[in-house]
């Protein structure tokens, strides 16, 4: 737990000197435009960087300061990108420094090795799906069936482990998803809303068991977590410390947690802040 290394040591030495940083991306490190929250005057903007186009498109950015020292965390201890989203919308992000060795897709689902996706680590979730949580084509079909399509934009399935929906959120009525989420309990799936998506993702699937894993095969002694969202917040919970920005699912309904830092940044500038608060707790 005590484990601190200096920018002159990389802390991927011996086995219980590694810091393992596990970090969500979206809305953590990196911001669609409409997530920045560029809310001060325009000429104190800071310069942005893109690292992710989507059909020719821009669409995710992080501040150029929050590139540079990101860079400087991949080099410095185990940084493992850790995202609910599909092994191809992770693909097309460009983070800076180094490729990172490991990254967990689809909230656990899959652990990347080198950009490919760990067969053993695969047959072991289809395995702890199977016996923790009623099908994938039930949650759907009730999803189908109580979704309206006045405010229903898509309904997808990622990697046939969850089911997202987009939404018009203004229009989603009062209670849709605090209904959703009390059908999903039960049947072992857990809800969480985030941005203009719902998600309904078994409970099982989680990014901590996939974090936990790496840190096995790393060795790494003390593990760090960043996420803002109710799917990081097993996260969170299972590193030996954390952070979680001013904005998003956590911050808005009070999560908290003794060893997680709630920093008071939101948006871009909290992408910056959740860089800074890792390389500290990192010792780098
Ligand atoms: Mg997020």
């Amino acid at each position: 737990m005590n484990a601190r290394t200096t920018a002159d040591t990389p802390n991927t030495g011996g086995a219980g000197s590694t810091v393992l940083v596990a970090s969500d991306l979206d809305r953590t490190l990196i911001y669609s435009a409409a997530a920045l929250g560029l809310d001060m005057p325009d000429d104190l903007a800071p310069r942005l960087l893109c690292v992710e186009v989507y059909q020719g498109k821009p669409l995710s950015y992080l501040t150029e300061t929050a590139a540079v020292l990101l860079a400087e965390l991949a080099r410095t201890t185990v940084f493992v990108p850790t995202t609910t989203r599909t092994r191809e919308q992770y693909a097309r992000i460009h983070l800076p420094g180094p490729r990172p060795e490991f990254a967990v897709c689809a909230n656990g689902g899959h652990i990347l090795v080198d950009g490919k996706s760990d067969p053993d680590w695969q047959q072991h979730v289809r395995r702890t799906l199977a016996a923790g949580c009623a099908p994938l084509a039930e949650v759907r079909a009730h999803l189908s069936r109580t979704a309206d399509p006045a405010w229903l934009l898509k309904e997808r399935t990622a990697e046939d482990l969850f089911a997202y929906l987009v939404v018009d959120r203004a229009r989603v009525p009062d209670g849709w998803v605090d209904e959703l989420a009390a059908w999903a309990g039960p049947r072992g799936w857990t809800v969480s809303l985030q941005g203009r998506k719902v998600y309904a993702v078994p409970k099982v699937l989680t990014k901590s068991a996939a974090v936990a894993e790496v840190a096995r095969r790393t060795g790494a002694g003390r593990t760090l977590a960043a996420g803002d969202s109710l799917l990081d917040a097993d996260l969170l919970l299972a590193a030996d410390a954390g952070c979680r920005p001013g904005h998003g699912e956590l911050a808005d309904t009070g999560w908290q947690a003794p060893h997680v830092t709630a920093l008071g940044r939101r948006g871009a500038e909290a992408g910056e802040e959740i860089v800074r608060f890792l390389l500290r707790a990192a010792g780098a």
